[in-house]
């Protein structure tokens, strides 16, 4: 398989005769000059034949936005499908999250996020000045594509990956290309050779779970010492090997983490980048032209205590991957396929039943699990690691269906 251009990505029935016209060297500019394109359908809760609402701006009625897993409000649900943390954030995290809601939530946060910046810093071995905050990952991951990764080349991430980038891709206006997965589902470093302007790599990647060793996003480095390159690691405390360390050799190298998955505050909304001062001065320059105060004071308490509390996130992690080694066991003895996760997720097909399938007889069964309906994807389900009832429950029911 070859790169393409990542308009496909789009193509999965949405787009209509002819190209999007949004890469850069065209731009959405464009795009502007132009009809309402004919490839635009709304998201799914809204009537597809619903006429477009006359008071959309162009760039509202061009986005293909991502589209976020379930949360549903029903009860006795083992919920599989987001992989957040099964169990709770640190107690300390708790503690400073309630200190913090007193009177003093009538003045705005440090804009600058300093202490839980310095916290971060002495945790990764940086300076603060290497690191930047933001309202989950999500967000540092969207400031770093406008600030850095729009490049006059393309950008280059895999074909199966964080189904976000193409959305921020999109959105930001930048030119990309997909290099496709081996036929292992791995991401090949010597693959991303050649032309590009900027590289992101989920890694341990997203929804494979496979992990890159430390060694091959050397190598990725070396082959492209002149352009960002950037690490996405939000999963890379379950088993990963963090990229942190070549920061100090790689003035292009930025890696954003998050503390939504081994750090069990999805709810707080905390993410960050480390990387060369001088990167991390571009997601400034974007974070002060959008939103001085991401986080607000609750989420600057909590999350400072929470990398304050190492002894709590080391043995967190240390049951999440206990629990998916188990879990993966009991899969296996159902004779599912699960690719080797280095993920608080696991990535999983049965050779006798569609993907598609089997979600929806899950959901039947209370039990949810995320389903990609792409034609890579479509036989796989990606299933977060839970508790040990979530684990047995979950087991139950696949057996049920498998009957
Ligand atoms: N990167 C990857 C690969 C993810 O799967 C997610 C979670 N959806 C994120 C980033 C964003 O996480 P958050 O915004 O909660 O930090």
């Amino acid at each position: 398989m070859s790169r393409r251009r990542c308009r496909h990505l789009f193509s999965g029935g949405r787009v209509g005769p002819g190209p999007l016209h949004w890469g850069h060297e065209r731009g959405w500019r464009a795009n502007l000059a132009k009809p309402a394109p004919q490839w635009h359908k709304p998201p799914l809760d809204h009537d597809p034949d619903a006429p477009m609402n006359p008071f959309w701006s162009q760039l509202a009625r061009e986005l293909s936005p991502y589209v976020p897993g379930e949360q549903p409000r029903i009860a006795n649900l083992v919920k599989l499908n987001t992989n957040e943390s099964p169990f709770g954030p640190s107690p300390l995290a708790l503690q400073a999250m309630q200190g913090a809601a007193g009177d003093s939530q009538r003045l705005y946060p440090d804009p600058e996020a300093s202490e839980l910046r310095e916290a971060l810093a002495a945790h990764h071995g940086v300076k603060p000045e290497q690191v930047f905050v933001g309202n989950g990952s999500d967000e540092v991951l969207a400031h770093a594509f406008a600030a850095l990764l729009k490049q006059p080349k393309p950008l280059l991430f895999p074909d199966v990956t964080y189904s976000f980038y193409p959305v921020w891709a999109q959105l930001f206006g930048l030119a990309c290309e997909i290099v496709p997965l081996d036929d292992g589902m791995r991401v090949r470093v010597e693959d991303y050779r050649g032309e590009a302007g900027s590289i992101v790599i989920a890694n341990p990647n997203a929804p494979t779970g496979i992990a890159l060793p430390r060694a091959e996003i050397a190598r990725l480095l070396e082959d492209h010492r002149g352009i960002p390159v950037l690490i996405d690691e939000a999963y890379v405390d379950f088993g990963g090997e963090s990229a942190v360390p070549l920061i100090a050799d790689h003035p292009n190298l930025l890696v954003v983490q998050t503390m939504s998955k081994s750090r069990a505050l999805a709810g707080l909304r905390v993410g960050y980048a480390l990387g060369d001062a001088g990167l991390i001065e571009a997601l400034r320059r974007v974070k002060d032209s959008f939103n001085s105060y991401p986080l607000g004071r609750v989420a600057q308490a909590g999350a400072t205590a929470s990398v304050r509390d190492e002894a709590y996130f080391r043995e967190s992690c240390a049951r999440v991957v206990a629990a998916r080694e188990a879990m993966t066991r009991d899969l296996v003895r159902l004779d599912f396929v699960v690719l080797p996760s280095s993920a608080n997720f696991v990535f999983a097909r049965h050779p006798a039943r569609g993907g598609a399938e089997l979600a929806a007889a899950l959901r039947e069964r209370a039990v949810l699990v995320r389903h990609f309906n792409k034609p890579r994807t479509a036989p796989w389900l990606r299933i977060t690691v839970g508790t040990e009832d979530d684990t047995r429950r979950l087991i139950a029911a696949a057996a049920d269906i498998l009957r």
